[in-house]
Order: structure tokens, then C-alpha cells, then sequence
């Protein structure tokens, strides 16, 4: 559980800024809502949180505690805002007076310019996004994941991949399987976080990748999602997110999504004890070295 942002060392919010309220303060309170609910509904999953307090925690730490708790999900709670919008509009004319020429030629002259006044708006984009880590991008996520090699280590590992050194094709190619794995699974999530928001009648601004800015979400070695939850930046978004009702609305649609993912991927599973391992054998590593030789052999 990943509640954004946070208050930094100079005491200094850190993310977005409604008219009365932070980011980080409502990251922090529906995160402290959901890990309540999780804990009342769902009593057997452990929840660890990687910023359980108002201070901010570094992006690599947060990536760092996912991983070294070896989760299953990472969930980060967000909210969006959006630039106000600029507007000008003509209040009146105005006469200038210029001159023309030097010494003698010099004359005075006069002209009319328009006058504007330059105004903003309130930005009136409302609703929650759920992003993933980019499919286009997921060579980079494959990168992370070589990196933190130890985290793909699971206590079953020997048993179910021999011993694949980390620095082999083999292994490259596994942690592309599972960067793939890991992708359909957050895509599938997320779904399923954006078809709860809309049951309740929020606005469904959809999945989307973003493979920029998202850096957490590179750097966990496991399904991940970050929830934008609304806009601070919207006055009605604004209360709703501060409420707590909406909080709690918030919370229960993701610990549903949660529950609907977990049963989705029980299914899976059951389906892949019956068909074909989940577990990539050694025809999908041979499959995946050959995709990775084609791809070298492209970019050269
Ligand atoms: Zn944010």
C-alpha cells in the first residue's frame, strides 16, 4: 500500500495543491481507509505500508519495501490535478502614442490597441484514472527487474526454474516472462479498480499506461497499479475526496477490485494446472531467447 507524496524535510507539502487541502493528506487518509478495511474484510492478507505516516518516504525506498517484502500487489493512492484554464477576453481599446523618425523627421503618432484582461478558470476535469506501466516501455521494467535479481528468487525457485544463473540469457528471458505476466495482471486490475468507480458513479476517465513519471511502478517486481483517485483541483472533486464518506467509497471500491482480481486470478490459475503450467517451462525460456536474439539482432 503506497500513499503519495508526503511532507517533505523543510516541512513543505509535497504534490498537489487544492484550494484547501494537499495531496498528500488525503493519499495518506484513503490509504489509512483502505488498509482498515483490508484488515476488517480481508483479514488474511498482509498489508504493509510503505509510507505509514504523514513524512515522505523516497520513491526508491517504496520500491525497495515492495520488493523485500516480496508483494503481491502494489497499490499506489494518488490524486490528480489539473491546470486551470486561461482565458483573455477584449475590455476596451486604448490609444498609445509613438514616435516615428529621428531629428527633424521626427514625428508623433498615435494608434489604437486593443485591451484584454487575462483570467483563469477553474479546470473542471473530474474523475479517476488508474494507471499501469507502459507495454511499450516494458524492457525498461524488464532492466528493474534484472536488477533487483534477488526479488524474482522465490522460495519455490529452485524447484520450479533449476538453477538459472542471474546473469544468463535464461534468466533475462525469464524476467521478461514475468515482466509480461506482471503486465496483464496490473492491466487486469486496474480494470477492475476503474469498473468499481463506475458502479458508483464516478467519472471513468479509464486505464491508461504512462511510461514516464510512473517510476515506482517500473521498479516493483510485481503487479502494479497507482490510483488517481480525483481532482483536487475540481471544488465538488475536492470535498469528496476530504469527505469521509468519500473515502470510504474510495477504500470499497478498491478492496472489490482487489477481491474480484484475486478470484480472477484463482481461475487462472485453476485453468493452468488443467492446460499448461503457469510457470514458464523450458519451451517458452527457448521461445523468449529467441525473441530476445531478434530483438538484438533488430537494434544493432
Ligand atoms: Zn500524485
Amino acid at each position: 500500500m503506497d500513499a503519495g507524496h508526503g511532507i517533505m524535510e523543510n516541512g513543505g507539502h509535497n504534490g498537489a495543491k487544492g484550494s484547501y487541502s494537499f495531496e498528500d493528506e488525503i493519499c495518506l487518509d484513503v490509504s489509512k481507509e483502505l488498509v482498515k478495511k483490508f484488515h476488517d474484510e480481508m483479514p488474511d492478507i498482509r498489508i504493509v505500508e510503505t509510507r505509514p505516516t504523514e513524512k515522505i518516504v523516497p520513491l526508491h525506498k517504496r520500491a525497495q519495501i515492495a520488493n523485500e517484502n516480496k508483494g503481491d500487489l502494489f497499490i499506489c493512492i494518488h490524486v490528480n490535478a489539473a491546470v486551470p484554464i486561461r482565458r483573455s477576453e477584449l475590455v476596451g481599446h486604448k490609444t498609445v502614442t509613438y514616435y516615428t523618425g529621428k531629428g527633424k523627421n521626427r514625428k508623433k503618432r498615435t494608434k489604437t490597441v486593443p485591451q484584454y484582461r487575462h483570467y483563469s478558470l477553474p479546470n473542471p476535469a473530474k474523475g479517476t484514472e488508474t494507471y499501469i506501466w507502459g507495454s511499450h516501455k516494458n524492457e525498461d521494467k524488464e532492466l528493474a527487474m534484472r536488477e533487483n535479481a534477488p526479488m524474482l528468487q522465490e522460495d519455490d525457485y529452485k524447484v520450479n526454474y533449476g538453477d538459472i544463473d542471474p546473469n544468463s540469457p535464461e534468466f533475462i528471458a525469464l524476467s521478461l516472462l514475468k515482466t509480461k505476466q506482471y503486465f496483464k495482471r496490473s492491466a487486469t486490475l486496474a480494470g477492475f479498480v476503474q469498473d468499481e468507480f463506475a458502479k458508483v458513479g464516478r467519472v471513468d476517465r479509464d486505464v491508461r499506461q504512462r511510461g514516464v513519471g510512473i517510476w515506482v511502478l517500473q521498479a516493483t517486481a510485481m503487479p502494479s497499479i497507482l490510483v488517481e483517485t480525483g481532482y483536487i483541483t475540481n471544488k465538488a472533486e475536492e470535498d469528496y475526496l476530504n469527505s469521509k464518506e468519500g473515502q470510504q467509497e474510495l477504500a470499497g471500491c478498491i478492496l472489490r477490485a482487489v477481491r474480484t482480481y484475486i478470484d480472477w486470478l484463482e481461475k487462472q490459475q485453476q485453468g493452468n494446472d488443467n492446460s499448461r503450467r503457469e510457470r514458464p517451462g523450458k519451451e517458452d525460456i527457448a521461445a523468449m531467447l529467441r525473441e530476445i536474439e531478434q530483438y538484438e539482432q533488430h537494434s544493432r
